[in-house]
């Protein structure tokens, strides 16, 4: 069959420039804001990819990126993909050793930092041979002390603005994205472009995320996280106006960009819209009137946080996803017949993960094998599978192995389902906790803390927290000869060598011993429970330790 049928991004970008060249594309920038159109972005994102091809990238190659978002980092999501390339998403809030483990896994050759991330990637690529021979392109007009970078605006700047984008087939890799979603190393998941066509085109469903080109999208949630869960793609589908919120946005900085840019449709983790409740409740007054839908997801979505909305005219639907499903699984749009129901009624359902997006299939696996019914109390793993769910980890067979059975993914999500089919998470299979949406592994730190000669044993877990949704709490067995007093310090000490400051635990508690499993592995379930209520983890974590 000749070329140009497949299921690719290439006509996103190509409906997008054409029918509304001069809808805007705005960005925060670290000197303020800049703006320009999507005309202006075709041209940009053509010179990106002669300047690539200049540079000898070549199909099925990596090219890396370092960001928070913005118009330059939105350049590269289709400039890299759409000339068969593969963009990597690199988080820039991981320890060194995962970065230096992911660039080195991924293969990357080249990376785009930003100028504020140029200091924290040259201390993971120090001494590093896992950057041997990788280039570095810094976002902006000019070089940076921390790195040997080229300017972006260099390494574009001169290259011709057309481009003739190739007819690419629906298997070609387009991104890769790692997820520290369960225990051991992180894992690639690849996005074909058939992956993000069919994610794309689901999103824009009544049922999924949908967007028209009256909207104006502003993806809270980073653009390193699941390509900031699809919006730079489904909004260039619907051609609406982007907005980036820069490096770390602040609620004011979200505020002034809601209010000023008339942003209608916002996407971020439960922490973000906490924030701006608070920034609100604070007196600072801000007109949320063109804000239609807030996207929730990442964590669940507090049903009180919802209601604050609700009474503010804002609408926040709460979704759940993975990176391994590119990432949008579920969310919770109201169902028809329930629209007449009473509001506790119509909160309660929307509080829950929520409705399979349509194109996916799930079901859910009790601990006998057995699927559960759909009677909101019977519990077991969730496993899903359709066209926007990875099939495989990359480079990963043993993990391929372990998290897939007979082509459905085993998403380590424990959930109930109820009689009109919501969906709703009740524990986790996986020893990870996640705070503010970021993801920190508690086995890792468990390690890390054993390590010490006054501990014996140790466990780590999530303790629910009102505004990172979890924070870590270490449970630890001291060794006799141990010195109480100082042993807490000594650890938090020890662990702040290794990992950043949002990683460590908010307290080390002593226990007499870890509960343990009948094959005596660490019950966490166990010491969950028993902590589920009790707050060990008072008061807000400062500011400058949260992860975004
Ligand atoms: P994302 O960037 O979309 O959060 P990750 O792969 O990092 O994707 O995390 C996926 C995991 O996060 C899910 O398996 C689940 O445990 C948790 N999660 C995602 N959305 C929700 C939600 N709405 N409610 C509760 N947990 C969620």
């Amino acid at each position: 069959m000749p070329g140009g049928h497949d299921q690719t991004l290439r006509p996103f970008l190509w409906r997008a420039t054409r029918l509304y060249p001069d809808t805007e594309i705005v960005s925060r920038e670290h000197d303020g804001l800049r703006r320009y159109t999507y005309g202006e972005y075709a041209d940009r994102t053509a010179q990106l990819a002669n300047a690539l091809d200049d540079y000898g990238v070549e199909a099925g190659d990596r090219v890396a990126t370092f960001c928070w978002n913005h118009a330059r980092h939105f350049e590269t999501y289709f400039g890299v993909p759409t000339i068969g390339a593969q963009l990597h998403t690199i988080n820039p809030l991981l320890p060194d050793e995962h970065v230096r483990y992911i660039v080195d896994n991924a293969e990357d050759e080249l990376v785009f930092v930003d100028p504020s991330l140029a200091g924290k990637l040259a201390a993971a690529a120090e001494d590093a041979a896992e950057f041997d021979g990788v280039d570095f392109v810094v976002m902006g007009d000019e070089p940076v002390a921390e790195l040997d970078a080229t300017p972006y605006e260099e390494f574009i700047g001169g290259h011709d603005a057309d481009y003739d984008w190739p007819e690419l087939d629906g298997d070609q890799p387009a991104g890769l994205c790692y997820t520290s979603g369960t225990t051991g190393r992180p894992k690639g998941v690849e996005y074909t472009q058939s992956m993000l066509w069919s994610h794309t085109m689901a999103s824009l469903t009544p049922q999924g995320i949908p967007m028209t080109d009256a909207d104006v999208v502003m993806p809270v949630v980073p653009m390193f996280h699941v390509n900031a869960w699809g919006m730079p793609f489904t909004a260039t589908a619907a051609g609406a106006k982007h907005v980036y919120p820069g490096p770390s946005p602040e609620p004011a900085d979200l505020a002034s960009l809601i209010e000023e840019e008339g942003v209608t449709i916002s996407a971020g983790v439960p922490t973000v819209w906490l924030g701006l409740r608070e920034y609100i409740e604070a007196g600072n007054d801000v007109d949320l009137s063109a804000l239609d839908t807030i996207i929730v997801g990442g964590s669940a979505a507090p049903p009180a946080l919802i209601e604050w909305y609700d009474d503010r005219g804002v609408e926040l639907l709460h979704a759940w996803g993975m990176t391994e499903l590119s990432p949008i699984g579920t969310v919770s749009h109201l169902k028809h017949d329930l629209r007449d129901a009473d509001y506790g009624t119509q909160v309660e359902k929307r509080a829950k993960q929520g409705l399979i997006a349509p194109g996916l299939e799930f079901r859910v696996i009790d601990e006998d094998g057995e699927e559960i019914p759909w009677d909101g109390e019977a519990f077991g793993e969730l496993q899903v599978r359709g066209p926007w769910v990875t099939k495989e980890y990359f480079q990963r067979p043993d993990a391929t192995a372990e998290e897939f059975e007979d082509g459905w993914l085993k998403t380590g999500d424990v959930v109930t389902v109820d009689e009109d089919g919501y969906l709703q998470i009740v524990d986790r299979t996986k020893d990870v906790i996640k705070s503010g949406g970021e993801w920190i592994s508690s086995v890792e730190l468990e390690n890390a803390i054993m390590a010490h000669e006054d501990v014996s044993e140790a466990t780590v877990i999530g303790v629910p927290h009102e505004r990172w949704q979890e924070r870590p709490v270490a449970f630890v067995v001291p060794a006799e000869a141990a010195d109480r007093d100082a042993l807490p310090d000594e650890i938090d000490a020890m662990l702040r060598e290794e990992y950043p400051k949002w990683w460590l635990p908010d307290a080390v508690e002593f226990i007499d011993e870890v509960p343990k499993t009948a094959t005596g592995k660490f019950s966490k379930k166990d010491l969950r429970e028993r902590y589920a209520d009790q707050s060990l983890v008072e008061g807000a974590v400062p500011e400058e330790d949260a992860p975004e």
